[in-house]
């Protein structure tokens, strides 16, 4: 079932979008050479706990930590650790959610730890960039394949290659809610878009081949061939006047 929300439900989920974004901004900041995954989660669990907000990640399915820290051809799920430094060039993805009020946000980004390669830097633009292009589409009466129809086009014109075993998703009372939300479709296909549902649209993005596996720790999600990948997410609302982006600092 897809849950709309109401005017007043929107704005209790605005707030926790504000947190999560504010969230993954202060992980932004904290990448840097020689910082570990951990020291950068720790600071989102502090940040969110401060807001009177709970981690929504924090014992999701057993998870470990407050965000996901996926670095080069990891993925998603990357879990946090002190053993894990952050090094010159690396491209590091940070998931965070945020629960309060009764609702969730959730949003991620790919940020470059100090100078990345050319390489690396136009991943990331495209797979920023199709994000954008999926909630453009992200209109009343659309429906869900013309989202990721539209992400898959823009990444693969640029010969990268979009995940299929992980999928954007509804999102509200509960983290992950009606209807998935692939990366990739036929436009006219799938659910139609109404105003007052909240989707979490989040394209994972390869620079070689979309397959991927799961390490034994059961969360790490690794490319299969090695090759770099990127994970930019925001959870929005669709709206009579369109998509609206919960998940911005301010
Ligand atoms: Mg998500």
């Amino acid at each position: 079932m897809i849950v709309l929300k109401t005017a007043r439900e929107l704005s209790l989920m605005r707030e926790a979008c504000k947190i999560s974004a504010r969230a993954l901004k202060i992980a932004g900041e904290a990448v840097q050479p020689g910082v570990s995954t951990l020291e950068i989660d720790t600071l989102v669990r502090k940040y969110i706990e401060k807001q009177g907000a709970v981690p929504s990640f924090l014992g999701y399915g057993g998870f470990p930590n407050s965000a996901c820290i996926s670095v080069n051809d990891t993925v998603i799920h990357g879990i946090p650790s002190k053993k894990r430094i952050l090094k010159e060039g690396d491209i590091v993805s940070v998931d965070v959610g945020a629960y309060i009020g009764g609702y969730h946000g959730d949003n991620a980004w790919t940020f470059p730890c100090g100078k990345i390669s050319d390489e690396a830097q136009a991943l990331l633009d495209a797979t920023r960039e199709s994000l954008f292009k999926g909630i453009e589409k992200a209109q009343p009466g659309n429906r869900i394949g013309d989202i990721g129809s539209a992400v898959q086009q823009y990444v693969e014109e640029r010969s990268y290659s979009v995940v299929r075993d992980f999928v954007g998703h509804g999102v509200g009372a509960k983290l992950h809610e009606e209807p998935s939300v692939p990366n990739f479709g036929t436009p006219g296909r799938g659910p139609r878009l109404l105003p007052g549902m909240t989707i979490a649209i989040e394209p994972m993005i390869n620079m070689g081949s979309y397959r991927v596996k799961v390490l034994e720790d059961e969360w790490t999600t690794v490319t299969v061939d090695g090759s770099l990948s990127a994970h930019f997410e925001h959870t929005i609302a669709i709206t009579p006047d369109g998509p609206k982006i919960l998940t911005l600092p301010d």
